[in-house]
């Protein structure tokens, strides 16, 4: 018998498979997980263009990074989550990591080896498909806290909060920075701020994944908020931070992980002990994608660029949500459609099931998830029309 005879078949871990066998020319795909311009095109900015001109033309060296990768980088990386003058820049303990994927898997990892209580962590219902899998896979057990309320499609706020109190004491919480995917759903600045007492009156440690700071919103500050209102609170989190969706750096993979410590005696313990994982995962990260980051984050001119095509991304998408929710309108949808543009970042949850997500699929040739999520990045001046008739159809 072969060697693999008892592999069995996995579920595909893709959807857009549907969507490429189509035929259709006006097929729209709202599935990826990616920024498209107004013309459905994949986009590269022009900072980052700028910057890998410059990282190219400078002729580096090709040597390996260091473990933690390139300083350059997680030191303006830092900057860019905790903000300048944060307390948390002398103790924190950071490593460049694959993106935000692997910022998470390097943190749930590290949790796994030491937080001193259960080694299990609460993620909101639902989640990104892939925290369960990424934190299972670094060895903690995952657990639920309610998140979002199907019957208002915006947050089971009472819910969460209960959730919260309710778990053991000194549990791990994982929290969306901003842009919570897959719903578009963020709790308020004054939520946050009774979602933080709730945490503390609990004791619970909290590990923040931030891969959209500034695609939300088109402000860096203002998603950073619940990040930055957690450390002023006292507490010591963790963060995943990913550059694929505010720098287009997809392919590139390019992120970080941070540990806010105590002190800085306890940042240089908790930095040894980060090396010591990542050696036998993968030796040291890739340098192109840190190069192009840091020389945007480090070179004023380039930065302030890059804050507008950040803000330029973020309200082509907050457009296309208001010409959504206009075009179901206009077509006399008797449906209250305010969650469209009540909700944040790349996706948004349209509360169709998953028999009007096939419907759509099969009858107009507009794929995306089941549960109902579709990326607003797929929506263009184009296709806006044609989908709000499609989602007229199939939900009236
Ligand atoms: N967290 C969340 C919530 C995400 O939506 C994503 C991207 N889809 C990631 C982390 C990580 O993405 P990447 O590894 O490409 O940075």
């Amino acid at each position: 018998a072969s060697t693999w005879g008892n592999v069995p078949q996995g579920p595909p871990v893709c959807i857009t498979e549907a969507f490429k066998a189509d035929k259709f020319e006006k097929k729209i795909n709202l599935g990826v997980g990616a920024y498209r311009d107004d013309k459905g095109k994949p986009y590269v900015l022009p900072s980052v263009r700028q910057a890998e001109d410059k990282v190219i033309s400078s002729r580096m060296n090709k040597e390996y990074a260091g473990i933690t990768g390139v300083p350059e980088f997680t030191k303006a990386a830092a900057v860019l989550a905790y903000g300048k003058d944060s307390s948390a820049l002398d103790r924190l303990a950071i490593t460049q990591s694959i993106s935000g994927t692997g910022a998470l898997r390097i943190g749930g990892a590290f949790l796994a080896r030491f937080f001193p209580g259960a080694k299990t962590i609460y993620i909101p219902t639902p989640s990104w498909a892939n925290h369960a899998a990424v934190f299972k896979d670094s060895g903690l057990q995952v657990e639920k806290y309610a998140y979002y309320n199907k019957d208002t499609i915006g947050l089971d706020f009472e819910g969460m909060v209960a959730d919260i109190s309710k778990a053991p004491s000194g549990s791990i919480f994982l929290f969306h920075a901003c842009a919570h995917n897959p719903t578009g759903v963020d709790p308020t600045p004054a939520q946050w701020k009774q979602i933080e007492a709730a945490v503390k009156a609990k004791g619970h440690f909290s590990f923040f994944d931030m891969a959209y700071q500034g695609f939300a919103s088109g402000d860096i500050h203002k998603d950073a908020f619940a990040v930055r209102h957690f450390v002023d609170q006292g507490h010591n989190i963790c963060l995943a931070q990913s550059f694929a969706k505010n720098m287009g750096l997809y392919g590139e993979r390019i992120g970080a992980f941070s540990m806010v410590c105590a002190d800085a005696e306890e940042r240089k313990r908790v930095d040894s002990q980060i090396k010591i994982l990542v050696r036998p995962l993968y030796s040291n990260p890739p340098i192109h994608g840190a190069r192009i980051a840091a020389e945007i984050l480090n070179t004023p001119a380039l930065y302030d660029q890059w804050l507008v095509e950040v803000k330029e991304m973020a309200e082509r998408i907050i457009t296309m949500r208001a010409l959504l929710k206009e075009n179901l309108e206009k077509l006399g949808s008797q449906h209250d459609w305010s969650h469209i543009t009540s909700q944040i970042g790349m996706f948004a949850y349209t509360g169709l099931t998953p028999e009007q997500m096939d419907q759509l699929a099969k009858e107009h040739s507009v794929y995306a998830t089941r549960d109902g999520r579709i990326s607003v990045a797929g929506i263009t001046s184009d296709n806006v029309g044609r989908l709000a008739e499609a989602i007229f159809k199939v939900k009236g």
